[in-house]
């Protein structure tokens, strides 16, 4: 069974001082012994990051990464800048970035690609639109994201994935899935592993994201095939993000 883990997604938000009480707060918690934690944290943040939590349990990771090694990329930032800050994870495909910023299947297997290269754990997001959940298309998609990644690695690097299922319709607007949704959805993906790999099917930590929180955070870790979460607007308080770490455990 994979440890469990519960990852911060602060997007674009905090501050240095934020980093610092999460750091205090991380190295003093009592956390469940059988869980893994993280907090991917905007760029600048990194290094006081590593710092503030070296003391603690949580890893540090960053929110995406260039497709490219090194370069003539003005305003890039590479995998293995975020590995010397400190990083030790990365998400990649966040809804966000599809959506914002036009990241498509092949330029998230780029990136997965580069994350791995610089030796940071990549976490994979998959997940499908309100449009797509309506016209009962959710499956497909998600499984047609997933198996554009699997697609271009080899059975090594995608030991190293982590995979986290998050429905568009779910990120930060107060709409979870439901329980079963989510499970039925997570088994889906795991059934999928299992097509290629038993072993990694077992292995591999799944993760619920979207409006995660604390009052339906342990309903949601209780399903079978969920192994942990990523947090976004819930990350940024400390008590709901311990609070959901306690629920995990
Ligand atoms: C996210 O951004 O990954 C996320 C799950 O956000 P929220 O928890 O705010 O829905």
């Amino acid at each position: 069974m994979p440890t469990p883990l519960i990852a911060g997604n602060w997007k674009m938000n905090g501050s240095l001082s934020l980093v610092e009480t999460f750091g205090r707060a991380l190295s003093d918690a009592d956390l469940p012994p059988q869980l893994d934690v993280a907090l991917m944290v905007p760029f600048p943040y990194l290094e006081a990051a590593a710092r503030s939590l070296a003391g603690s349990r949580a890893a540090v990771g960053a929110q995406t990464l260039s497709d490219q090694a090194s370069g003539a990329y003005t305003g890039e930032v590479s995998g293995e800048m975020l590995r010397e800050l400190g990083a030790s994870l990365v998400l990649v495909g966040h809804s966000e970035r599809r959506t914002l910023f036009g990241e498509d299947d092949t330029a998230v297997l780029a990136r997965v690609r580069r994350a791995l290269e610089a030796g940071l754990r990549p976490l994979l997001c998959l997940g499908e639109t309100l449009e797509e959940r309506d016209a009962e298309r959710s499956e497909g998609v998600v499984l047609g994201q997933l198996d554009a990644v699997l697609a271009g690695l080899d059975p090594v690097q995608r030991q190293q994935l982590v995979v986290a299922y998050e429905p568009v319709w779910a990120i930060g607007t107060g709409r979870t899935a439901t329980p079963e949704q989510a499970q039925a959805m997570h088994a889906a993906i795991r059934r999928r592993l299992a097509s290629h790999d038993e072993a990694l099917a077992e292995a591999m930590p799944l993760l619920y994201g979207g409006s995660m929180k604390a009052d339906n955070a342990a309903d949601l870790l209780a399903q079978p095939d969920i192994d942990g979460g990523l947090i976004g607007g819930a990350s940024l308080k400390i008590d709901d993000f311990l609070a959901i770490c306690q629920s995990a455990g």
